[in-house]
């Protein structure tokens, strides 16, 4: 097992758990059974409401073949679900393993299509992503780029001047780099945020899970704080907007 249950957060972060697992549970990056998740959006964000999440973003993959498709009925899942839920359904979008050169197109017909958060699938050293889909990403009209394994200084120093988020995974696999990420990150002022990657119910996770991966990765005390109101502050904008 990745992160034992049952071991406390550590000791600087008493005190914050409380408060943050109050407001800021929140995961920007799932999947649902219109990629490679096994559950359907509604019971996905039902799960997620009843573990207490105050909000939850659906990012299937995409690329060409399926984006005219995946995000509609993602759109009309959330629009529906809001309706109802105390959780706010959020419409997403992960493009994954495209040629980085069309990046920039998809992001943009993502959002004609009624994504409201666009993650990239970044360069993890766990699978063959195609190198230049980092750079390309920073360089795109994006939120987050996921899992961005061995990110450069360059790629991440763009990022924070774009306002794109560099992301703490707790996928495994995808996590073995979350320490580079995070001192990258710190050394060139990019922001950081904290999603699960979740494919089945058992991914999703409370803040205390969340809190020690963050803390694993070297991020604590106000550091820490930050990528959990990161989260936040995409939802509020989002939220502004929903129509
Ligand atoms: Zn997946
Ligand atoms: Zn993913």
């Amino acid at each position: 097992m990745l992160f034992p249950r049952e071991r406390k957060v550590p000791s600087s972060m008493v005190g914050i758990s409380a408060k943050l697992k109050e407001f800021y549970m929140i995961d920007l990056h799932t999947h649902s059974l219109f990629s490679d998740g096994v559950l359907l959006p509604s019971e996905l964000v039902r799960r997620a409401e009843d573990k207490g999440f105050s909000a939850i973003a659906i990012t299937d993959h995409i690329d060409i073949s399926n984006i005219d498709y995946v995000i509609p009925q993602i759109v009309k899942a959330c629009d529906e679900l809001n309706k109802y839920l105390g959780i706010f359904a959020i419409p997403g979008a992960e493009i994954t393993h495209v040629p980085p050169e069309t990046i920039k197109n998809l992001a943009q017909t993502a959002k004609e299509l009624g994504a409201k958060l666009i993650v990239v699938h970044g360069e993890t050293i766990c699978e063959p992503v195609k190198k230049g889909t980092n750079m390309a990403a920073v360089m795109s009209e994006i939120d987050i780029l996921a899992h961005p394994g061995l990110i450069t200084e360059d790629e991440a120093r763009i990022a924070g001047e774009r306002s794109i988020y560099l992301e703490i995974t707790g996928r495994r696999g995808h996590s073995l780099t979350n320490g580079h990420v995070a001192s990258i990150a710190l050394k060139t002022g990019a922001r950081l945020i904290f999603n699960t990657d979740a494919h089945e119910p058992g991914d999703l996770m409370d803040t205390e899970e969340a809190l020690r991966i963050v803390a694993g990765a070297g991020i604590q005390g106000d550091e820490a704080k930050k990528v959990f109101s990161s989260s936040k502050k995409i939802v509020d904008r989002i939220r502004n907007n929903y129509v």
